[in-house]
């Protein structure tokens, strides 16, 4: 494992840390918007709008799309130096993954599987920030079983026309396009009548409705569509082929939240415990003390990836454990800040003595144990392909979906 940069990530770093010194907000200043928005504490069209004006800049500047060709408006960079602009800009008061639905799961999936005139159609608005997207994906009676989708897609001359039910969309009443996964052949099984759709969000037949999540804020929404018409052209892979591209945008999104656990976390939760005067307390110092040593844990767990990044070997199963271990890590975060709030941390609001950073993230702490396969389904991962256990059993994966219990007609 290397800890140490190679002399061109060095310069490399210090020309990304010098460019933000210049341009981002600093943490924790008046202009800062690196949290909030997820855990419900800011207006979502406050937060856009500066996520705009960011994303725009940093394309300007080409520190938008690291990894992406410069045809696109990327930077032709490396995955490494994508990790390394990652990690200075997590210093600053920015969103370090903004329009992630987009940029950070829609666009590696249509780099890697999309035509040239798609790619040149959605890539350089998506980098912008200009079109936002959200994940049509889970459905009620698919989640973790994702392949097990029901909405029916029906070719009809140029276009697919479209009918069924999707859930837990994040975003979906704000964005402009969706990839969307819909069952176009139910006589094969499950994973292989699936196909991959790019769908903007104002065709008629949409029916979003908001779902308020415990912490107030409403992200997630039911999505119902009706006879949606979806031009040919917009099929991102082969027809009845879109569970390829399916496990490249979930590969993504993984390794996205696995992200999800910076140092300044437990930096200000030690700043916590010193205010309210309980530095001295021993079973909290033990919560801190445990905290920290995830922290530092997840830090190498980020080494072994970038080491790996850095000689080219794509991520593998390491992304499952650093994505459980998040989901651990800001679990126990949220229990340790409410502990030292006591009864104040009951309060959600702006006005309340503690303020409602730490409450805010504590009831947004189990939606990153569900959100990109849930704690057991990384667990399952794990167990199959870094410990060598037999993979579960699974009945279904030759039955054509039309014959599946739930299946079909
Ligand atoms: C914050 C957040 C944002 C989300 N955003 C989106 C979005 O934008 N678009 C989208 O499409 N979806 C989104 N989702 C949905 C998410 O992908 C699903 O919630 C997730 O895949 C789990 O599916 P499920 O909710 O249907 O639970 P289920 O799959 O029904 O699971 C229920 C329980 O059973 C367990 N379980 C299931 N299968 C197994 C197994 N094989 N072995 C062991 N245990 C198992 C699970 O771990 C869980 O505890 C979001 C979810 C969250 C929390």
């Amino acid at each position: 494992m290397d800890f140490d940069d190679t002399p061109e990530e060095a310069a490399f770093r210090a020309e990304a840390r010098a460019w933000l010194e210049r341009h981002a907000p600093v943490k924790g200043g008046p202009h800062d918007f690196s949290t909030g928005y997820l855990e419900g504490t800011v207006d979502p069209r406050v937060f856009v709008e500066r996520a705009k004006v960011w994303q725009r800049l940093l394309v300007e500047a080409g520190w938008a799309g690291i990894t992406w060709p410069r045809a696109y408006g990327g930077r032709g960079g490396t995955a490494m130096q994508s990790v390394i602009f990652s990690q200075e800009a997590a210093q600053f008061g920015v969103a370090v993954n903004t329009f992630a639905v987009g940029i950070a799961m829609t666009g590696p999936t249509i780099l890697r599987h999309g035509t040239d005139a798609q790619k040149q159609r959605f890539l350089p608005p998506m980098l912008r920030g200009d079109e936002t997207w959200c994940q049509l994906f889970s459905e009620p009676d698919a989640g973790s079983d994702l392949a097990n989708i029901a909405t029916r897609a029906e070719r009809d001359g140029d276009e697919w026309v479209v009918t069924g039910q999707k859930v837990w969309t994040s975003g979906a009443a704000e964005s402009d396009w969706g990839i969307l996964l819909a069952r176009s052949n139910p006589d094969v099984p499950k994973h292989r009548g699936i196909t991959y759709f790019l769908v903007d969000m104002r065709t008629a037949g949409f029916d979003i409705r908001p779902l308020r999540q415990m912490t107030g804020a409403a992200h997630f929404n039911e999505v119902f569509m009706d006879g949606v018409r979806i031009p040919h052209e917009n099929v991102l892979g082969d027809v009845h082929g879109g569970w390829a591209c399916a496990i490249t945008t979930l590969s993504n999104e993984r390794g996205l939240i696995a992200g999800a656990n910076r140092s300044s976390d437990i930096a200000a939760l030690v700043e916590l415990a010193r205010k309210r005067g309980r530095t001295d307390d021993p079973i909290l110092r033990q919560a801190l003390a445990d905290c920290w040593i995830r922290q530092q844990i997840q830090r190498y767990h980020g080494f072994r990836l970038q080491t790996a990044l850095s000689k080219g070997v794509p991520p593998g199963p390491e992304t499952s454990v650093m994505k459980l271990w998040a989901a651990e890590y800001l679990r126990r975060l949220g229990d340790t800040a409410l502990a030292m709030l006591g009864p104040e941390g009951t309060l959600l609001s702006e006005d309340a003595n503690a303020g409602q950073d730490w409450q805010a993230r504590f009831l947004h702490a189990p939606a990153i144990r569900i959100a990109g396969g849930s704690n057991e389904v990384q667990r399952n991962i794990m167990g199959e392909r870094v410990l060598g256990l037999p993979r579960e059993p699974s009945v279904d994966r030759d039955v054509p979906f039309r014959d599946l219990a739930k299946g079909g007609s």
